[in-house]
């Protein structure tokens, strides 16, 4: 059984998800894990990644080598755990414009089928309820405005004792919808029959119950 979560970078989405499979018992698929290392790989390859059309070819023998697996919810690239090193501001660009190539989208597609085949699983991302798993048996959409999620943004950051402004981390969160929203593949776009949680004034058990709620309704318990 999958369930899917897509959404707007900022929306807690991600915490949603880890809390709800804990929950109900399924492993958790973060994607953009995927990307991310996709991203940093090619970034070692030295390819350009600004100018995609003089290296697909490179680009695509690449990508065809990467190879994921899921253990305890953690996404291994080609048997290495390289999350540590992906969570900056340099590797969200990266994903978000790797995440523009076909090569790479289709390439990610079969790993999340792959990976996904005959669990209990959460996958969570921006296209898993679109494009991957368009016949998942729930589905939700996280949104949140822009203004609250720089600032979760900005509280995260300090954490790591990284000194960018509010305005700085504005500027990226726009920027970043725009490349998921108009890329021309998989958009970023709201899945049909997906239950839609706007988080901008939603406390993370309101967001959970709402979820349970979901959940119940499509008698997930029960399967
Ligand atoms: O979710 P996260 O912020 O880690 O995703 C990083 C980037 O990877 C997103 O901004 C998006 O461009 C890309 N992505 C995607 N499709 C997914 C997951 C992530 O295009 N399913």
């Amino acid at each position: 059984m999958t369930i899917t979560i897509d959404g707007y970078a900022g929306t807690g989405k991600s915490t949603a998800a880890r809390l709800l499979a804990e929950a109900i018992g399924y492993e958790l698929l973060n994607t953009g894990a995927m990307y991310r290392a996709i991203g940093e790989v090619l970034d070692r390859e030295g390819i350009d990644l600004e100018h995609v059309p003089r290296a697909v070819t490179k680009i695509r023998n690449i990508v065809k080598k990467c190879h994921f697996e899921l253990r305890n919810n953690i996404v291994f690239i080609n048997g290495e755990d390289r999350n540590a090193h992906l969570r900056t501001e340099r590797m969200n660009a990266l994903a978000s414009k790797v995440g523009t190539f076909k090569e790479v989208r289709e390439h990610l597609k079969a790993e999340q089928i792959r990976i996904a085949t005959g669990k209990n699983i959460i996958c969570e991302g921006r296209d898993q309820g679109t494009v991957v798993f368009p016949k998942a048996i729930l589905k939700f959409f996280f949104i949140a405005n822009a203004e609250v999620r720089a600032l979760r943004r900005m509280l995260d950051l300090e954490k790591i004792n990284s000194t960018e402004s509010y305005h700085e981390i504005y500027d990226q969160i726009i920027a970043r919808d725009l490349q998921d929203e108009t890329r021309e593949l998989d958009p970023l776009k709201e899945p049909a029959n997906a239950v839609r949680i706007d988080t901008s004034t939603m406390k993370i058990d309101e967001v959970l119950m709402k979820m349970f709620t979901a959940c119940q309704a499509v008698n997930i318990f029960k399967l």
